[in-house]
């Protein structure tokens, strides 16, 4: 099928997006903290909650958690922490917020930092994002919860030494890019499954259809060929009323009837040229002048009744009749009704009713 052809390509890029997306890793970083609590209770805290910037090297680095001065921010441009060497080592803790994460690592880094530690907003729980920080390289950057970073701020706030350790974790895929596009591919698979099927049926309900039209006027066809074979023929013969009227001609051509003519007495007694009634009965299976049904007079109606299309219903006739001050109109649906006898006319007006019930009356 076509669509399937077209979608083909589409499909394998998705697949293309997927796999060098699924390429795409973070590190994990693990923290370890250490510290001493007020009654000389050492503790030690290690988890693996932290995760490396993009631009970070994934390297260990440790030293004292040193809080900015001023905001927790900390962003430049002037010194945000009371440190100026590298040594001891130490470890800036910062709020995520307010500057980019390169304006914060820089201002760390400017003033000797090992590595830097930032802490995601209130009201994230422990969640982390994957920083980019292009325009701050060449030191370890990593993001941890803010529930973790808030621990830790409150112990150093607090006076309490905090020794920390990042060391590297694990590497793992990038979930949401991942994650994204697989829920697309299947997606759009399922989108174009359903579009291949759709059209899959309405093809085969069309073709079904199809065939069955051809296959009901073929029989047709072929019952009307039967039944025209069941119609008596006549030659017209110079004495016959119909070469010497007038008014007699055949409905279809009409042409007067000549001697030696061949003509078709169809089951209303109306006669017309074999060769003009046989491919008119082929198509339309009536009378032209009366509209009786051959089918049905010559007993094929039962057969075919329920195969036949149903045609747009039959013209109504109006005939004025006009009788004394009343006028009536008689609609005449079936033309087989106009036999006297066999008409049962419905006059809907209410003088001749009322005249009826005065002569009961
Ligand atoms: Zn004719
Ligand atoms: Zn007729």
């Amino acid at each position: 099928m076509g669509e399937k052809r077209h979608y083909l390509p589409l499909l394998l890029c998705l697949s293309g997006l997927v796999h060098s997306s699924a390429a795409i890793l973070f590190w994990s970083a693990v923290v370890e903290t250490d510290y001493v609590k007020n009654n000389n209770e050492t503790v030690n805290k290690l988890c693996e909650c932290g995760v490396f910037g993009r631009n970070s090297p994934v390297l260990r680095a440790s030293g004292i958690v040193t809080l900015p001065k001023g905001d927790p921010k900390g962003c430049g441009p002037d010194d945000v922490y009371n440190r100026n060497f590298s040594f001891p080592p130490w470890i800036a803790l910062v709020k995520r917020g307010n500057c980019t994460f390169s304006d914060k690592i820089n201002a760390a880094k400017r003033q000797g930092a090992a590595g830097v530690v930032v802490y995601n907003v209130d009201g994230s729980g422990n969640s982390t994002t994957h920083m980019a920080h292009s325009d701050a390289n060449g030191i370890v950057a990593i993001m941890i919860g803010n529930f973790q970073g808030m621990e830790i701020f409150r112990l150093v706030k607090n006076g309490t030494e905090v020794k920390m350790v990042v060391d590297v974790g694990s590497p793992h895929g990038d979930y949401m890019d991942t994650y994204w596009l697989y829920i697309l591919s299947i997606a759009f698979f399922i989108v174009t499954a359903a579009a291949i099927a759709y059209f899959g049926f309405i093809s085969a309900n069309r073709l079904y259809r199809m065939n069955r039209e051809r296959r009901q006027e073929k029989r047709l066809k072929s019952e009307a060929k039967k039944a025209i074979g069941r119609l008596p023929l006549r030659t017209l013969k110079r004495s016959d009323e119909e070469t010497t009227s007038d008014t007699d001609m055949c409905a279809v051509c009409i042409e007067s009837y000549k001697a030696g003519d061949v003509v078709t007495v169809l089951t209303c007694n109306h006669i017309f040229h074999k060769d003009c009634i046989e491919p008119w009965l082929l198509d339309k299976r009536t009378c032209p002048m009366c509209k009786c049904d051959i089918m049905k007079a010559l007993g094929f109606e039962e057969e075919t009744k329920e195969s036949m299309p149903t045609e747009s219903p039959q013209e109504v006739t109006v005939v004025t009749v006009t009788g004394g001050d009343a006028v009536y109109e008689v609609p005449l649906t079936d033309p087989a009704s106009l036999n006297a006898e066999s008409q049962q006319h419905y006059y809907d007006n209410t003088v001749f009713q009322g005249d009826s019930e005065a002569a009961r009356g």
